[in-house]
């Protein structure tokens, strides 16, 4: 039922995390009317960091938004790859260069006020924001989708936008397929700077240490009050087949045999909560009728390119230029699906190489810490195909994967990571 005054929407997005918040965002400058449906009772994100490279800055840039995330983010000088048994540095991308050469800067920046920044433009463009919407069920009519909340209430409009994250139920319905259990849990901390004041940190580059089933995380946030962490790695209890895994204890353990730098973070990650990383095979088919898949409900990937977020911001962008620009909605929803899965099955499948390789141990670590530290730190053939995009073109043949002889596939030389 609409309330008496309340517009019926041009479009329904399903999920108001920051794919759904940027993508009503972007459909609500286009002129549509927006409404988000989201389960939770407040908006809201958690309180850890997320790292935004110069092919979502240039978004950003585009709604007016990258001033204002910039004074709320950091923009790092470097990102440092350092080997997490011995602390040394393999290579590093000066980022300074990097926004030389795309034309945008790479930031990191609070969750909340990545999150906040696409509320408030949300609010300003007057969307329709609405919580508790748990949605249960969709479904195509004659030119419009709907969403069905458990209770019975039916929301219907043109166009219905599931942006309901990994554990979508729209592609639960839809595609049918399983989140892949990559048997890998992450532990994130952003405490206050002086925490850490008297570790060996940097307060102006992201580190990424990569060791053996493991990898580190660190970068400052909001202008530098805040150090933010991130400790990854796989569980023998999950390989093993165990229901409780990922637990603190094996948090200690696969760290154990780190370098000093990192056994003196780990007293600071967050011990109550962790994240089982999840990814899903890519698929190629996002729009069903008048529903579109966007965001991790239509390609959650590890994080080990830190593209997540900025793939589903992308994805709301492309469906925004689209939707103005057709004089039809499934031809919009066309084009839409015409470049957008290609893009991200690209980001999905390199994600998950990326990881073998940070992950690597004996003689293939030595073998990928030799070709790292040989690495021409200006070369860019690996970086262009993911920063370079304006996100609404297809790819160009992307230059993703290089053989290195490590007795592995192909793998892609991309140092950025989450
Ligand atoms: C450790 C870690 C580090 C990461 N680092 C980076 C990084 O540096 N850079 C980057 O780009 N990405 C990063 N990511 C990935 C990024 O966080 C996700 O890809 C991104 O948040 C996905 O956004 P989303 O809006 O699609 O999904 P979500 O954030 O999951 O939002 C989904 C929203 O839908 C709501 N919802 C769910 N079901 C329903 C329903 N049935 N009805 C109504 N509402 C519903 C949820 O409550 C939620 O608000 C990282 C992820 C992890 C785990």
């Amino acid at each position: 039922m609409t309330p008496a005054g309340v517009h019926q929407p041009d479009v329904i997005v399903v999920g108001g995390g920051i794919g759904g918040l940027s993508a009503a965002c972007a459909l609500a400058r286009k002129g549509l009317r927006v409404r988000v449906l989201e389960r939770a009772g407040a908006f809201g994100e958690v309180g850890a960091g997320i790292q935004i490279a110069p092919n979502c800055t240039r978004i950003l840039a585009s709604y007016g938004l990258l001033d204002e995330a910039a004074k709320l983010g950091v923009l790092p000088r470097a990102i440092v790859m350092r080997d997490a048994l011995d602390g040394s540095e393999l290579t590093r991308l000066d980022l300074a260069d990097l926004e030389r050469r795309y034309g945008f800067p790479y930031m990191v920046i609070h969750r909340s006020d990545l999150h906040g920044l696409f509320l408030r433009a949300c609010q300003d463009a007057g969307v329709d924001l609405r919580t508790s919407q748990q949605v249960a069920e969709y479904e195509n009519c004659a030119d419009a989708g709907r969403a069905w909340l458990g209770d019975g209430t039916v929301y219907q409009a043109p166009l219905v936008v599931a942006a309901d994250g990994l554990h979508s139920v729209a592609r639960r319905q839809l595609v049918g397929d399983q989140p892949v259990n990559s048997a890998y849990v992450a532990y994130r901390g952003a405490v206050p700077i002086d925490r850490v004041r008297e570790n060996d940190v940097s307060a102006t580059d992201v580190v990424v240490y990569i060791g053996p089933r493991c990898h580190f995380v660190q970068y400052p946030l909001r202008g530098g009050e805040i150090f933010n962490q991130v400790a990854v790695f796989e569980s023998p209890r999950a390989r093993a087949g165990e229901e409780d895994w990922g637990t603190p204890d094996e948090l200690d353990a696969a760290f154990a045999h780190t370098c000093a730098n990192i056994r003196k973070g780990l007293p600071l990650m967050w011990r109550d909560r962790w994240w089982r990383m999840f990814d899903r095979d890519p698929i190629m088919t996002w729009v069903y009728g008048r529903i579109a898949l966007l965001g991790d409900a239509a390609h959650p990937p590890l994080q080990y390119i830190a593209q997540g977020a900025i793939m589903a911001i992308e994805d709301g962008y492309v469906l925004a230029e689209h939707l103005a620009a057709s004089d039809s909605i499934d031809k919009a929803l066309a084009a839409y699906e015409a470049v957008r899965p290609e893009h991200c099955r690209h980001v999905l499948t390199a994600s998950r190489k990326w990881g073998e390789l940070w992950h690597l141990d004996g003689a293939k670590r030595d073998r990928r810490n030799e070709i790292l530290r040989a690495r021409d730190i200006h070369d860019y053939s690996f970086t262009d195909w993911l920063y370079r995009t304006t996100a609404l073109t297809p790819d160009a043949e992307p230059a993703l994967f290089r053989e290195i002889p490590l007795g592995s596939p192909a793998l892609p030389i991309n140092i950025a990571g989450a």
